[in-house]
């Protein structure tokens, strides 16, 4: 058996990699958590028998502990609990699930304890890959790719050798404005912006595909993931989601892993890399399919893409205020509390009045976060 513990259990990856253990039948998950949906973790509880479960909202821990006093699970709350969760003894992976850059601390706490982890969260290698990736070199734990692009490089890279990359081509959809001009944007709703074209996935996400902020967090995730050089990745828009992402090496030669999109298939092959298991679901079916096109991104309009490789070059704590303002800006976006468009110019200004830190540790990386917050607060 197979041992794991996922932090954010309850949301689109969370829900997934327990469908994944459901129909595989021989993962141990030993550890759930969320922030504060209580009603799915006990469902997940009374189903997997875990013996931790960590939820971030500590009121919502204490009802939860009510709950599920018949059972054998232990409930821990806060940070505190997520870090607990992340070093369980017993297990050998931690699939990190959980939405934000909040997912760091955990993951280096998971990496000292020894755990491969399974990494869908990339806000954390976005803004911390400078300290995890020499951490998890140090300490001889894997990072496995969950995010579809990362893992479709991952398997296009089985039995080749890494200085013989020429580049990385990252497939993006464009996302539901995809074809609009910037004018088209002003006016976007927030649900216009919820429904994208091929993938059903967490909120934040879902507006980061929208703004194309999400292919420019893709795009330094890869860097960190596959040691190479900003200028050796390149961002190509696949509008059907069929590619998920392709290597070109020196020979010119491309390989490339497709498939329907299902966040499954990464994630199960994170789960038992180097093997392939059976997956259930539509198979890719190329004469229904007729064509795959391809366009380049249009960096004039979506915004999100250009900036972030702005920051990924100034690099330092310019990818954090990069990250963080874009946490904040969608959380206000999704609140209703500002326009689609107002999410370029938070990031923006905030890029602009930040004085970069060359090498930030961790402290200075969560102290230019809270700055970054307590900027945008003051200003919108
Ligand atoms: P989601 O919003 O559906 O789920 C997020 C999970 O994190 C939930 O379980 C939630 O309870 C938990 N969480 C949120 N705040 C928390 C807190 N304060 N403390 C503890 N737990 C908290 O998000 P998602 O779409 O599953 O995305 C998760 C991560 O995976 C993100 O980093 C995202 O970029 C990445 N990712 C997602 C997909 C996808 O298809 N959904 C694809 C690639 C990468
Ligand atoms: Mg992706």
């Amino acid at each position: 058996m197979k041992k794991i513990a996922i932090l954010g259990s309850t949301g689109s990856i969370g829900t997934q990699t327990l469908d994944v253990v459901r129909a595989n039948g021989d993962i141990e998950v030993l550890g759930i958590s969320a922030g504060s949906n209580i009603q799915k973790l006990e469902e997940q509880v009374r189903e997997f028998s875990p013996k931790l479960v960590a939820v971030w909202d500590e009121k919502a821990a204490q009802e939860l502990a009510q709950k599920i006093q018949d059972t054998d699970t232990k409930v821990v709350a806060g940070m505190d609990g997520l870090l607990e969760l992340a070093a369980m003894p017993e297990t050998e992976i931690l699939v990190t699930a959980i939405v934000g850059m909040l997912g760091i601390r955990p993951t280096i706490e998971a990496i000292r304890a020894g755990k491969d982890i399974a990494l869908a969260n990339k806000e954390t290698l976005v803004t911390a890959g400078h300290l995890i990736i020499p951490m998890a070199k140090e300490y001889g734990v894997r990072i496995l790719p969950v995010d579809s692009e990362h893992s479709a490089i991952f398997q296009s890279l089985n039995g080749e050798h890494k200085e013989e990359i020429d580049k990385l081509l990252i497939t993006a959809s464009g996302g539901p404005f995809r074809g609009r001009t910037r004018k088209d944007l002003e006016n976007v709703t927030l649900e216009d912006t919820l429904k994208h074209p091929n993938w059903v996935m967490g909120q934040k996400i879902t507006v980061d595909s929208a703004t194309l902020v999400n292919k420019g967090l893709e795009v330094m995730e890869a860097k960190w993931l596959f040691g190479v050089e900003l200028d050796q990745i390149q961002v190509v828009v696949q509008p059907q989601s069929v590619i998920h992402s392709m290597v070109q090496f020196k020979d010119g030669g491309i390989m490339a892993q497709l498939g329907t999109p299902d966040m499954r298939l990464p994630i199960q092959y994170a789960l038992y890399y180097p093997h392939r298991r059976y997956l259930d679901g539509e198979r890719l079916d190329f004469a229904k399919l007729g064509q795959i096109t391809f366009e380049e991104p249009d960096m004039d309009t979506f915004l999100g893409l250009p900036m972030a490789i702005r920051s990924a070059r100034t690099g330092g704590s310019m990818p954090t205020v990069f990250n963080a303002a874009n946490e904040l800006a969608v959380r206000k976006f999704l609140h209703r509390e500002i326009r689609f468009l107002d999410i370029y110019d938070i990031i923006g200004e905030s890029m602009e009045r930040h004085t970069v830190i060359e090498n930030p540790s961790l402290e200075e990386i969560l102290a230019v976060e809270n700055d970054t917050y307590q900027w945008i607060e003051s200003r919108w």
